[in-house]
Formats: C-alpha cells, sequence, structure tokens
C-alpha cells in the first residue's frame, strides 16, 4: 500500500508542475539578476514573474512590498526585529501563549537580553484569543503585536483584521505569521491593516527555504540580513532563483485550488473527523471548530500516549503527527494544548491530521478502516485506560 500522508502542516508534497517551472533555473538559466547581460536578464525577468504571482496570491497592492527570504522563521525573525529597531522609544511586545516557536523563541530571547517586556494573550479552552486581554495589553509602549493567522496544531483561525486595526489605535505596528494560512483561506492583505506577513513555501506545495515577508508600502523596515542590493536593500544575498521561481508558480497553483481547499478538502477531512469520532470514543476534536482550517483536525485521545499511536499509525503506513515535542530526551506535551487547558490524561494522546489538495476520499477510507484496530489494541496495553476502566481516580489534573 502507498503511505498515505496526513501531516501537510509540518510540510507539503512539492507540486509536480512546481519543479517543472523550477528546474531550468538550475540548469540554463543560471543567470545572475542583477547582471545586465542576456544572462541576467532573463532570469529578471522569472523574478518578476514570480513576485506578481505572489503579490496575487495575498493580495498586495504592490509587488515591492514582497521581500523574499529564506522561509517562515527568517521572515517572523525579521519582522519582529525590524520594528524594535525603527521604534526603538517602544519597548513592548504583543504576542499569544500559542504562536509558533519562530515567534516564541525569539521574544523570549529578547525579554531575557534586552530591556523588552512580552505580553503573552492567553486562549479560551476552545483556543480562542482573549480579545479583551488583547486590548488590554496593547498601549503606548508596544512597538509591535504579532498574532498568527491560523494555528499550526489546532487550526484555529484568528480574527487578524480586527487585531490589526486594535494595534493601529494603540500607535503599534501589526505583524502576523500566516505560513498555515496562505493557500488555505482567501487573504486580501491591501482590504486590512496589517503591516507585516510572513510566509513559507514548503506549507503550499512549493520549495522548502524560501518563504516572503510583506511589508505594507510605507512601513518602516531595517533589514535583518544586510548585503548587496537584491529586495531593495532589504535582504542582502544573491536571490534563491529556483526556489523563488517555485514560490511563483506554487502560489499561482494554490489560488486555482482555494475553492477545492475549502470545499473538497474540508469534507474529506470532516469525514476523517466524523468517522475518528463515531468509531474511536473517549476523543474529542481540540481548537475553535468554528474558525478553523479546512484541512486540519487536531484530536485528543484521552488514556493513550500519542507517540505509541503514531508509532503504530506509521506501521500502518499513515503519517501524522502529535504535537508533543522531544525536549532533553522525555516528551513534553505541546505548549499550544496545554494554553488551552487540554486535560491531562487526553493532552498526551493528541494527534493532528492534516490533509491537502493530494489527498483523496480512498485515502480517507483506509484511514479510518485502520484506525479502530490500532486504538483497540493500544488501548489494551494502557495502564491508563484500565485504571479508568476501573474507576479510580488518578488525580492527575493537578499535574497540567
Ligand atoms: C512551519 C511554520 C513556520 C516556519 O516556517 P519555515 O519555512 O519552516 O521556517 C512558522 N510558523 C508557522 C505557523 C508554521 O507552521
Amino acid at each position: 500500500m502507498e503511505p498515505i500522508y496526513l501531516d501537510n502542516n509540518a510540510t507539503t508534497r512539492m507540486d509536480p508542475e512546481v519543479l517543472d517551472a523550477m528546474l531550468p533555473y538550475f540548469s540554463t538559466q543560471f543567470g545572475n539578476a542583477s547582471s545586465a547581460h542576456h544572462f541576467g536578464i532573463e532570469v529578471g525577468g522569472a523574478l518578476k514573474l514570480a513576485r506578481r504571482q505572489l503579490q496575487s496570491l495575498v493580495g498586495a497592492a504592490f509587488d515591492h512590498e514582497i521581500i523574499y527570504t529564506s522561509g517562515g522563521t527568517e521572515s517572523d525573525n525579521t519582522a519582529i526585529l525590524s520594528a524594535l529597531e525603527t521604534r526603538s522609544e517602544r519597548n513592548e511586545i504583543v504576542t499569544t501563549t500559542v504562536e509558533h516557536p519562530a515567534i516564541l523563541a525569539l521574544v523570549g530571547h529578547l525579554e531575557r537580553s534586552r530591556d523588552i517586556k512580552v505580553h503573552y494573550i492567553k486562549v479560551d479552552p476552545q483556543g480562542r484569543l482573549d480579545i479583551e486581554g488583547y486590548r488590554r495589553a496593547l498601549g503606548p509602549k508596544t512597538v509591535l503585536a504579532s498574532v498568527m493567522w491560523a494555528n499550526n496544531e489546532t487550526g484555529t483561525i484568528f480574527p487578524v483584521a480586527e487585531l490589526a486595526e486594535l494595534a493601529h489605535d494603540a500607535g503599534a505596528l501589526f505583524h502576523t505569521d500566516a505560513v498555515q494560512a496562505v493557500g488555505k483561506i482567501p487573504i486580501d492583505l491591501k482590504a486590512t491593516a496589517i503591516d507585516m506577513l510572513s510566509l513559507s513555501g514548503h506549507k503550499l506545495h512549493g520549495p522548502k527555504g524560501i518563504g516572503a515577508l510583506y511589508v505594507r508600502k510605507g512601513t518602516e523596515f531595517k533589514p535583518l540580513i544586510r548585503g548587496g542590493h537584491q529586495e531593495r536593500g532589504r535582504r542582502g544575498g544573491t536571490e534563491n532563483v529556483p526556489a523563488i521561481v517555485g514560490l511563483g508558480k506554487a502560489s499561482e497553483l494554490a489560488a486555482a485550488s482555494l475553492s477545492e481547499e475549502l470545499t473538497r478538502v474540508r469534507d474529506l477531512r470532516d469525514r476523517l473527523e466524523f468517522g475518528i469520532l463515531e468509531q474511536i470514543g473517549h476523543c474529542f476534536v481540540t481548537g475553535d471548530i468554528e474558525n478553523r482550517l479546512s484541512n486540519t483536525s487536531n484530536i485528543a485521545f484521552e488514556y493513550i500516549d500519542g507517540e505509541a499511536i503514531l508509532l503504530h499509525m506509521n506501521r500502518a503506513g499513515i503519517a501524522a503527527s502529535s504535537g508533543a515535542a522531544c525536549t532533553s530526551g522525555s516528551m513534553e506535551p505541546s505548549h499550544v494544548l496545554r494554553a488551552m487547558g487540554v486535560p491531562f490524561e487526553a493532552l498526551h494522546g493528541a494527534i493532528r491530521f492534516s490533509l491537502s489538495r493530494n489527498n483523496s476520499d480512498r485515502e480517507v477510507s483506509t484511514v479510518l478502516e485502520a484506525l479502530p484496530g490500532i486504538f483497540t489494541k493500544l488501548r489494551a496495553l494502557s495502564p491508563l485506560w484500565r485504571d479508568r476502566k476501573q474507576g479510580q481516580d488518578l488525580g492527575m489534573r493537578d499535574y497540567v
């Protein structure tokens, strides 16, 4: 059996059309876009087209609002550090407890190493942001608010257009990590007050190691990487031409398949989710079901270890992921699920299923046939499950 890939929020398979678009730029089209001769001019034209394709996907008003980077992580770092440098009279950052490590690791470092205060806005058990708390945290000292558009673990979508307006009311900049949102939901930046937005190629069927930071025209900006005049002096280094061309093609394809994402992919996800809830029991969906990416389903299974589930699914040829991260040899439950207050007995059993336009109805059927057997077997082996059945109070909630 062909393995079934349900881990598209970790990375996606590059579209074959993207590869085809990239190939000439690894061989005959090797010029440097900055060169004034034939070789450079053709490559320059390809970069221009790619920039337009991406501009159109995110609804940017101008193509020069796009700055290419090495990926989502660099875009996130660039946005925050630029804001701090341009607004040095302010020293507070507002963000959330559920951001990607590309944000949290940086702001944590800034908090420890500089005179910078970070406000971490909480989420409720459904993963919804505490908007009142956000409003209160904004003030005359806020440099920037950075709130993700969609959460990578649960798919929960935050109301970033509204959050951007609130940030502006406080005189602060607004950045959003939209790595999971771009290509999955319609985005029209020119209709919002968002100042900066991060995206990444490999999350939308494009290549790895390429991303972009949107910076609204007129927003003051300081580069993270200084060097040549590439990207209008905002990001030095010879352009990664094949990857930029690939991201352009991936953007064009994402725009064309957006409606499929919102219909066929959603139906597949829903069928998978309902099937699991119905057949397996003692599990629940985490995140804001009303405002969620159409490809993502994060399900917490009680009294069972997520790593064991993944291992058995992997043996059955099914790839998904758990929210847990391995830190110093032990499994740390996901910071996102902890922030939502998911109870202890389910925290370690959360599995993220993330689909894409590459998945088929047949694959979902295969998964739904394979999973019940896996869970029956694992629960039979689980001391937590046996204890639950004996009706013992494990007192585990205190542990959270
Ligand atoms: C994957 C991801 C990133 C990191 O992007 P890279 O291109 O892998 O650096 C940042 N934020 C979110 C929400 C992501 O899902």
